[in-house]
């Protein structure tokens, strides 16, 4: 069996244990993907039908990536295996079974957009203060009690959620809940939590929906098991009931989704669930250098609750992590792409080697800025997607009400988009009469005359013809031609090409985007059904990566720690490591959530193969105005041996990163640094490139330039604060007032007359 030759002896023993509840918890790089993908192969060659093999991944990437490594062990055999994540596993199933628990088999899956819209619209009609029951806030309360499989009549019935309901001022949660489960029902319409509950609910109520699935996925294996929430375990306790063969793997030390309900206890549990379950440890990283592993390991050594794990890696020690300062998020974002374009040069590498990591989707903006002026081809993962766009959700909007059209959100959106005359108050009309007959929009706007009055009702008639004629064309024609009609029938293609600006003819190059995407898919020949019923299906699942054209061309990487899991790269930058960005102010006020974000700076830096760069900004904009940061605390807990300053570091403390001033500074957290053993200080490096890093030599020989043409931008240099940069220069000579930030201190208003500033 040479095709499991390429695990060591602790990985195989995993993968040939096929029968029996099986775990794996190890830590970030020591093969636990790699040992599913393995086991899968031999699972096959053992003669398991892969149609029987249930594989559930963190993303649709990673689910991509193991088959295609499986079928090049057991060939096209692969693609009968059923792979993905939960949701779009179990939005397929429902595909099937959705009618058993009363919603249509073409029922529309509605996004966080369409959720909180919902979500608007009932708060309105209750009026409820926006503020108090802010629609995230809302949409966090009912996902998180679906993801614990608590209904809305049980949230209601619940005195515990009752009480603190009340005690904040929300009491009418649970009504709010009650509507939303109710609206969404009444529309057709499941949202991403509903994936997951209603499956519950399935397996739950139909024991005979349970024994064929719990036959059909005879062996089932998840991967990143600590990140699964209360409802995806009991649907994989359920399904592996029968024949117990259940292989998970984790690692405690990555749990990174607490926010969304995922919890920890499954992993802790589940010597409890399985008494007969066989435990496996790797321990060996085979992707990272020793450095990196090691600043890994003392990274997360700070948290108190973990799993005791030995990591080490056999590979070369590595260079030292680099740490990078910057002065603010723009030079952040131009230092670390020319240091990316550096060494794709003198190393010989490939953009795709990179990858630049963020706490928040907001910091790729300076990144994009920095790549951008290099030239650097770059491409951001998990991103707004292509099918959040408002023009592609437009377009799909007139798709989900062809083919659902209880889809409410689908009809509000384009019922006056392009506009038909159908104003805010008739459509307020039409919500009222399906609200006051209990039925939906669409009944009224089917027969608007019998239930509204107003001049309106005519345009409200020829829309609803218009969307029956959609319903007719798309029984018949292919999903192109259906699609391509109806872009044109609604006017939508039109009302963008006539729009000339930038943007518009960006909008509609994008319609045609989609148009092209639908073509290709009606043009495939490996699938039997090609209607455009079967493409619109669980669009609202697909992310940027799905639609990802291009998916081998050479760019560097740029996504959210969260996004990055499970992946690696040769090299990595981690960036933005400041105090209420990361860890982000809202962990701040608990251990529990300290420890998370703790985790989440484990999983950025284990991400990393050869080379790991590290970042912050001593100041950056947020919301329109300039900020100072401090230096993340996280960076104060690595072993300062392991780490290269790219400035000069405050030598006198032994802590690169904390001047006594900063060490004052309070701290609401007793997570907060240990006292250190002095670390040798690590020699600066002198970088020519960027302002920072030129040696400020104080007063010997300083002399103050001529200043009166000094203009926005320019970079100065002061007797007392050093380095800085011109960012407002504002009142007449010979009293202007010049707002300088300067790299030390932060920002300062000098007037010029008097300021002892030299132009550098
Ligand atoms: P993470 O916790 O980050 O998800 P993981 O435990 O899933 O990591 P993998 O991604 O499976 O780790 O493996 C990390 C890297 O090490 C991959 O490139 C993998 O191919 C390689 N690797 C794992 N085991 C071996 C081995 N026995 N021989 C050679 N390479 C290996
Ligand atoms: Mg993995």
């Amino acid at each position: 069996m040479d095709y499991l030759q390429g695990l060591n002896p602790q990985q195989r023993a995993a993968a040939e244990q096929i029968n029996g509840p099986v775990m794996i918890i190890a830590g970030a790089g020591s093969g636990k993907t790699r040992v599913i993908t393995y086991r899968v192969a031999h699972l096959i060659h053992t003669g398991v039908d892969p149609f029987n093999i249930l594989v559930l991944t963190f993303t649709n990437k990673a689910a991509k990536e193991m088959r295609e490594r499986i079928s090049k062990v057991v060939g096209p055999e692969a693609k009968n295996i059923w792979m993905g994540t939960f949701h779009s596993v179990f939005a397929k199933i429902l595909r099937v079974e959705a009618t058993k628990i009363g919603y249509p088999s073409n029922f529309t899956i509605y996004d966080t957009d369409d959720s909180k819209s919902v979500l608007r619209a009932i708060l309105k009609e209750m009026n409820l203060d926006d503020k108090l029951y802010a629609p995230n806030y809302v949409y966090g309360r009912i996902s998180a009690a679906k993801n614990n499989l608590v209904s809305w009549s049980e949230y209601q019935q619940n005195e515990q959620i009752q009480a603190d309901d009340f005690s904040n001022g929300r009491g009418h949660l649970g009504k709010v809940y009650e509507m939303y489960a109710q609206r969404c029902f009444k529309s057709g319409a499941m949202d991403f939590d509903d994936l997951l509950f209603q499956t519950n609910r399935l397996l739950k109520e139909h024991t005979d929906v349970l024994y064929k699935y719990q036959n059909k996925f005879k062996y089932l294996m998840v991967d990143e098991y600590q990140d699964t929430n209360f409802s995806q375990y009991l649907i994989v306790k359920k399904l592996a009931a029968i024949n117990e063969n259940l292989c998970v793997v984790g690692d405690d030390a990555q749990s990174i989704y607490a926010f969304r309900g995922a919890n920890i206890q499954n992993i802790l549990n589940f010597e409890k669930d399985y008494p007969d379950l066989k435990v496996f440890k790797l321990e060996q990283n085979y992707r990272s250098t020793q450095n990196i592993v090691n600043v890994a390991n003392s990274i997360i050594s700070n948290n108190k609750e973990q799993l005791k794990k030995n990591v080490f890696s056999e590979k070369d020690h590595g260079d030292k992590i680099k740490v990078i300062r910057a002065y603010s998020d723009n030079e952040e974002g131009k230092t670390i792409a020319e240091a990316i374009m550096q060494d794709r040069s003198t190393k010989g590498m490939k953009w795709n080697d990179f990858a630049i990591l963020y706490r928040t989707n907001a910091q790729s903006r300076s990144m994009e800025e920095g790549l951008r002026k290099l030239n650097i081809p770059y491409k951001i993962y998990g991103g707004l997607s292509f099918y959040q766009r408002k023009e592609i959700k437009d377009l799909i909007a007139y798709f989900r009400l062809t083919f659902n059209p209880n889809d409410e959100e689908a009809l509000k959106r384009v019922i006056n988009y392009p506009k038909r005359a159908i104003g805010d108050t008739t459509v307020d009309r039409i919500i009222l009469a399906a609200g006051q007959n209990d039925t939906t929009l669409w009944e009224i706007v089917k027969e608007p005359a019998k239930y509204i009055d107003g001049r309106s009702t005519a345009a409200v008639a020829t829309f609803s013809t218009l969307i029956q004629s959609f319903q007719v064309i798309a029984q018949t024609l292919s999903a192109y031609d259906a699609a391509l009609h109806i872009a044109q029938h609604s006017g939508l293609l039109k009302d963008l090409y006539e729009d000339k600006s930038v943007e518009g003819l960006n909008r509609y190059e994008n319609i045609q985007e989609l148009l092209n995407g639908i073509k290709e898919f009606s043009e495939r020949e490996d699938i039997e059904e090609r209607g455009l019923d079967i493409f619109m299906q669980d669009v609202a699942l697909l992310t940027n990566d799905d639609n990802d054209k291009n998916p081998n061309a050479d760019t560097v990487s740029l996504m959210t720690i969260h996004a990055s899991k499970g992946l690696e790269f040769p090299q990595v930058y981690v960036v933005g490591l400041e105090e209420n960005l990361f860890p982000s102010q809202m962990s701040l006020n608990s251990r529990t959530d300290l420890e998370e974000e703790r985790r989440l700076f484990y999983v950025a830096v284990t991400r990393a193969e050869s080379k790991l760069t590290i970042s912050y900004a001593t100041s950056r904009f947020k919301f329109g105005t300039l900020i100072n940061c401090e230096p993340s605390r996280f960076l104060d807990e690595i072993d300062a041996q392991y780490l290269e300053l790219d400035f000069k570091a405050k030598q006198q403390t032994g802590n690169p990163f904390f001047d006594d001033d900063r060490k004052a500074w309070n701290r609401n957290s007793d997570t907060f640094s240990k006292p250190k053993a002095a670390a040798s200080p690590t020699p600066a490096k002198v970088k020519t490139t960027s302002l920072l890093a030129k040696a400020h030599v104080p007063s010997a020989g300083f002399a103050p330039s001529d200043t009166s043409n000094l203009q926005v931008g320019m970079e100065v240099e002061h007797e007392r604060f050093g380095y800085g940069k011109v960012i407002n220069l504002e009142g007449n000579k010979p009293d202007i007032k010049a707002t300088i930030f300067f790299k030390e201190i932060g920002n300062k208003q000098l007037l010029l007359k008097f300021a002892k500033l030299r132009i550098v």
